[in-house]
């Protein structure tokens, strides 16, 4: 943990890991995973978890735009902390449910839409995307705020009550403490994915995407679900197994794509 010499929050992590979340949030962005929305926390320990504060991903730069937020409560550890993403309590509530989840990613990306507010499952028949498996859940957020009259209807994960919801879509806890699904629809909202570490995360989100436009094309000339020839659940499983046993080789590309783009900054 590092010490507050007054130009970075207390108990902010080393540097390689903030390096690495901006790199992250802006990898992102390089992938219209995230457009001015959307974001990505990293979890330092059992009960704290790090995300930018309040800004699109493309713009995160710094150790400055760090905010350390508490597991139990989605609420900023610093009282005077700089604002934050309302829809923080997704990151939250998954981190409370799933103890081996050390990285989430919400995005509001417009490929996996359709997917939400349809009778068509979104399902994997992409070799990298095995982990969709046979059926991504949809998430409703209907189904938390019609039993509160008062509560909004705008679709947003404005509470720990709604984030716990979502984070139950993920299906229960297995083994190594991660969800069945790692990934969840949001209808007419976006989509959430939940990994082991911040690399596989972002790999899951990309992927996630690829499989929604080959899955879209493919029932595009085939007129429907019913002429794709999608994986069975076993090969869903062993490709998901091959994917991740794969998944380091990306991330040097990836970040080198965004260091030499000049819109996104790294000052970590
Ligand atoms: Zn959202």
């Amino acid at each position: 943990m590092a010490v507050d010499n007054g130009s970075r929050a207390i108990g902010l992590p080393d540097d390689e890991l903030i390096r690495k979340y901006v790199h992250g949030c802006h990898i992102l962005h390089y992938y219209n995973i995230v457009d001015a929305y959307g974001h990505i926390s990293v979890r330092l320990s059992e009960s704290v978890f790090m995300m930018s504060r309040y800004m699109a991903p493309a713009l995160v730069s710094s150790a400055q735009d760090m905010v350390l937020y508490d597991v139990e409560s989605g609420e900023a550890l610093k009282k005077d902390a700089p604002k934050g993403f309302s829809e923080r309590y997704i990151h939250s509530e998954v981190y409370k449910a799933y103890p081996n989840v050390q990285a989430v990613v919400h995005s509001h990306s417009l490929e996996v839409i359709p997917f939400s507010i349809s009778s068509t499952p979104l399902r994997a028949c992409f070799h990298i995307a095995g982990f969709l498996g046979t059926g991504v859940p949809v998430w409703d957020a209907a189904t938390v705020y019609k039993e509160n009259p008062q509560a909004s209807n705008d679709m947003l994960v404005r509470s720990t009550e709604m984030g716990a919801s979502l984070a139950k879509a993920l299906g229960p806890a297995d083994d190594e403490g991660l969800p069945k699904y790692p990934v969840a629809l949001m209808r007419g909202h976006g989509f959430v994915a939940t990994a082991n570490s911040l690399e596989m995360v972002i790999a899951k989100s990309i992927y996630t995407i690829h499989n929604a436009r080959v899955q879209r094309s493919a029932m595009a000339i085939s007129g429907g679900m019913e002429g794709v020839h999608f994986f069975s659940e076993r090969e869903a499983h062993d490709t998901a197994l091959t994917a991740m046993a794969g998944a380091a080789k990306p991330w040097p590309l990836w970040v080198a794509e965004v260091e030499c783009h000049p819109l996104y900054k790294n000052n970590v």
